[in-house]
């Protein structure tokens, strides 16, 4: 049986990213259940990965603003950008803000395993159990056993089981008595209750939006699905969203009472959204379309309503569906430098496993990489 310095447990975003910023003189091995390295990073933004944002804050993050705010100044969004420039991975920029790959994912999944020659790559075997005995860990999976002075857990969050997710990452914590927020589905489409059933009625259609949730607003596209919403706005919303109230201005950056004014025209032609859509809202407002010219000073306030659209959703899509898993490993059970977990020396958690959870746009890779980055410095 080998002895390694450290083992990384999954070879995904941020296990790749910890080995690959390793010193060579380390002795360094990747357990990886699947039968290839990254298959998150593979198909992730439709196969060019979204890896960062033009602007990554605190705010985008559901999490302890120290411990992330730590990981960043140890490996910002510019360490990353430069770290894929100088290994001439070509980035473009959408929207003015997402940094996605220009060819694909592939680009830089190949840049992390050509720096991650100096580690073994264990594949096809999935962690059960790790032990700590004498100063060294134990590593049981379905294959064999491995042992390590140093353990890196690095197994992601739990959706997309079908990728070799897996939630093994909170109970080592809690064998070894560490504190977890368990896992729920986030960046994830929201299901509506029957007053919102009008809302799958247009399934396909999408919308420019602000969603109000939980003191945050997010300003992106909302698309209108079968089984409920989702799109940008919604996703990054879900991730603040637990149960109750959500509120959605479907006319931003506009007045509607400006729109309908002294217009022959309907209300529902004088709205700049998709006629359908347009029709659809007015009615779930219990609003009868009518000419702009001859609406009652009532029918303006109740117009207004548009701007303001509050409502319950019934739940999300579940974890099939889900981009990440908000929860993980406490914060407070880490040292925020270093990811180490504060009762158990040796043993280090980067990553969708602990709970700092970002929304949608590029921040969980950045995460995933920041995170890794620090803890990878701190094994020297
Ligand atoms: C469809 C989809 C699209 C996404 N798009 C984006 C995007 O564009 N931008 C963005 O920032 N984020 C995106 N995400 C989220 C992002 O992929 C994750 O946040 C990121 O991969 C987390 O990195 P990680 O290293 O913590 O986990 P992962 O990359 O998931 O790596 C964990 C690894 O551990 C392995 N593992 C799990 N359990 C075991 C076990 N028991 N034994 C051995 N190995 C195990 C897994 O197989 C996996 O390889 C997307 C997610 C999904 C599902």
């Amino acid at each position: 049986m080998k002895n390694y310095d450290v083992i990384i447990l999954g070879a995904g975003a941020s296990g790749l990213m910890c080995a690959a910023n390793l010193s060579k003189k380390i002795d360094t091995a990747l357990i990886e259940c699947n039968e290839k390295p990254a298959k998150k990073l593979k198909i992730s933004g439709g196969g060019k990965c979204n890896i960062t944002n033009v602007s990554v804050k605190i705010d985008n993050f559901d999490g302890n603003e120290n411990l992330i705010s730590s990981a960043f100044k140890k490996f910002s969004k510019d360490d990353l950008l430069n770290f894929l420039d100088r290994n001439r991975v070509e980035l473009e920029l959408r929207k003015g803000r997402y940094y996605f790959c220009k060819y694909s994912s592939d680009d830089i999944i190949n840049v992390l395993k050509k720096n991650t020659k100096n580690s073994e790559i264990i594949l096809n075997n999935t962690v059960l159990h790790v032990t700590k005995e004498d100063e060294r860990f134990s590593i049981k999976t379905d294959k064999d056993v491995y042992k390590a002075k140093k353990v890196v857990v690095a197994t992601g969050g739990k959706s997309f089981q079908t990728l070799g997710a897996s939630d093994i990452g909170l109970q080592i914590a809690k064998s070894f008595g560490i504190g977890v927020k368990e896992f729920t589905p986030a960046l994830v489409g929201l299901t509506v209750q029957k007053e919102q059933f009008w809302m799958k009625d247009l399934s396909g259609l999408s919308c420019y939006v602000h969603v109000k949730v939980a003191g945050r607003v997010l300003k992106e596209e909302m698309l209108f699905a079968h089984k409920g919403i989702s799109g940008p706005a919604i996703l990054s919303a879900s991730l603040y969203w637990q149960k109750g109230e959500i509120n959605i201005d479907f006319l931003p950056d506009k007045n509607i009472l400006d729109l309908v004014q002294n217009s022959k025209k309907l209300v529902s032609s004088v709205m700049p959204l998709p006629k359908r859509l347009a029709k659809a809202l007015l009615s779930a407002i219990g609003f009868d379309d009518k000419e702009c010219a001859k609406l009652t000073k009532k029918e303006k306030e109740l117009l207004k309503t548009l701007h303001n659209y509050t409502f319950s959703p019934a739940g999300n899509f579940g974890f099939t569906k889900a981009e990440v898993s908000r929860g993980g490993v406490l914060a407070e059970e880490l040292e925020y430098n270093t990811l180490e977990a504060k009762k158990v020396k040796g043993l280090y958690f980067i990553g969708e496993v602990v709970d700092a959870t970002g929304e949608l746009g590029g921040y969980n890779f950045q995460w995933a990489f920041s995170s890794a980055y620090a803890c990878a410095k701190a094994l020297k």
